[in-house]
Formats: C-alpha cells, structure tokens, sequence
C-alpha cells in the first residue's frame, strides 16, 4: 500500500541531507519534489497545493528555533501534516441510538456489502453488539444471497423480503423487526449502481428520510482515486453522509483517495478495507497511516 508514495518522499527529502540549515531554496527543491510524488499517488491538484504550502511555512517558521537537522525536521514536518490532512485523529461512528441505525451508500462494487458483513461481526464481538444486517439491494438477487452467506458466517440475522421490491418498505419493515427481537443495531446494505444516477440518489435519500439513520457510511473503492473523491463529493452533496469507508487498501492503490477525501469534502474517513475476508477491516487512524507512509 502506498510504496511508490513513500519511497517518493523519502527520495524527496534526501535532497536535504548534508544541508546545515533549512534555507527557502532547499525547501522550495523539496516540496516540488514532495508535491510531484503527491500529485503521482492521485492527490486532488489544490489539496497538493496547499499541502506544500503549509509544510514550507511551517519549515522555514521552525528552523531557527530548532537544533534538529533539516532533513529530520522535513520528515517530521510533512509526517505531521500528512496525518492532519487525513483527519488528525480517529472518529467514531454514531450507534447510541436504540437501535442504532447505519444505513451503507456508494456505488456497485465499492464493497458495500462485504463491508456491511465486516461492520456488522466487529461490533458485534468487539462492541457486544446484536446486529441486523438488510438486505436493501432488492435488483440483484445476488446480493441478497451474498449478504445471507456473510450473515450466517458471523451469526447475524439478516432481514429480506425477496417478493417486496420496494428498499423503503423494507427498511422500515426490517426496523421494526429490529425492536421486536431485541436488536440494538441495523445496518442496511443499499443497491448501487456503476455511475451516479438520480433514480439511485433519489431512493437512498428516500430510505434515508424514511429511517432516519443515526449514521450514513460512504463506500468507496480506494483503488479508484480521484474519481473516489469526486463520487464522494456528489454522494455527500446529497445524502450529507457522515463517514466515509475506504476499501480495497491492500490492492495497489496508490493513496490519493485516502489523502485527497478529507480535504475535499470534509467528512472523515472511519474504516478502512484490507482484504475480501471478514476480518479484514480497521478503524482508520491518520497517525498510524502517516506513519506508514513513511515509513
Ligand atoms: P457492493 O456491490 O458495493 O456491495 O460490493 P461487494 O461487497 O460485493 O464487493 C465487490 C468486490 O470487492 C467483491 O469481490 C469483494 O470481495 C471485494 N472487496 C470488498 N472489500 C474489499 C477489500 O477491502 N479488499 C479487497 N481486496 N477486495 C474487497
């Protein structure tokens, strides 16, 4: 994950090795090279930008007051703004409501629902849990089958109705299931399609309105880069989501989603996806994925 990001920048920041001191030439040498690798791993053109922006003001604001070396300080420079780009610190998801009500978005294929079976078997053992997955996709019944498999290997009931073909219906019907059997947490698995259309948008803001979930979780395929952070970016316009969950982080994504999301659309990125088995999964920490980044 990110190996042709990190070996950039740490190419980047041998430029300053053997230098005395931070001067606004050696800075300005860096951060074009810090800013070429950023723009290489897919990170949207302003948010480089102001990315490098903020490093050299805090390089050439820190020199005369440090006795550290201008390479080391660099490092620690841009590993503490990369993890600031990327939310700072880790946020959690909203589940105090009873039942807690998650309601999953994003397109076909973006792991939607495998996530929604990894979410589903993490709060149920780590968090004491009792979890209703939805099968809300009624066009493929595929996905109903699929999410069926994922519920019965991590113990979870998983509501359908394979003749009711109206998601609304179903998600209001699977809720009130939820309070009837003693479940404290929903999470309904929407259809998505390949691109955004307005029948897509216009029926999980309908099921949206209809549950009123105590958090909406964006999915997207981290392999996919900027077109992640612009499909982000329309789903949020509409659904106002509060979370984001990057998947297929162990594929050969090169990161621009992951740094680029944040500070394009605010909102932060929750969990991310490593793998197509159940424990595949983490909550996602800037630090630690700054850190890894470099290094
Ligand atoms: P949905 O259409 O959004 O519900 O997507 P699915 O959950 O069906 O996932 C689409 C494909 O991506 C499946 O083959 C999953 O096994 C795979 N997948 C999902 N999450 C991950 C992940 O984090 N890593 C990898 N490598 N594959 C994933």
């Amino acid at each position: 994950m990110f190996e042709n990001l990190s070996d950039r920048l740490e190419r980047s920041f041998k430029i300053l090795k053997g230098e005395g001191k931070i001067t606004e030439i050696n800075v300005a040498e860096t951060l074009k090279e810090v800013r070429r690798a950023l723009l290489d791993a897919d990170v949207n053109y302003k948010t480089a930008k102001e990315f490098t922006e903020t490093v050299k003001q805090k390089a050439l604001g820190q020199n005369v007051l440090t006795a550290v070396k201008p390479q080391q300080l660099m490092v620690k420079i841009v590993h503490d703004e990369l993890a600031t780009l990327m939310g700072g610190t880790a946020t959690d998801i909203n589940i105090k409501g009873n039942p807690a009500v998650i309601l999953m978005s994003g397109l076909q294929g973006s792991g939607k629902t495998t996530f929604s079976g990894k979410l589903a078997n993490m709060l149920k053992t780590k968090r004491g849990k009792n979890p209703l997955l939805v099968a809300g996709d009624v066009y493929r019944p595929a996905a109903i089958e699929q999410l069926k498999i994922l519920g019965e290997q991590i113990g979870v009931s998983v509501y359908s109705e394979e003749e009711n073909k109206n998601p609304v219906k179903i998600a209001q019907n699977a809720l009130q299931y939820a309070r009837q059997h003693g479940k404290d947490l929903v999470i309904i698995d929407t259809a998505g399609r390949l691109a955004i259309d307005e029948a897509m948008m216009n029926e999980i803001s309908a099921i949206k309105k209809a549950v009123d979930p105590e958090e909406i979780l964006f999915v997207v395929d981290a392999m996919t880069g900027q077109d992640a952070v612009n499909t982000a970016k329309e789903f949020n316009d509409r659904l106002n989501f509060d979370g984001v969950v990057l998947t297929k982080l162990d594929g050969d994504t090169r990161g621009g989603a992951a740094l680029s999301i944040r500070s394009v659309v605010d909102k932060p990125i929750k969990f991310v996806g490593t793998g197509e088995k159940l424990d595949a999964v983490d909550v996602f920490h800037p630090e630690r994925m700054a850190d890894r980044i470099l290094g």
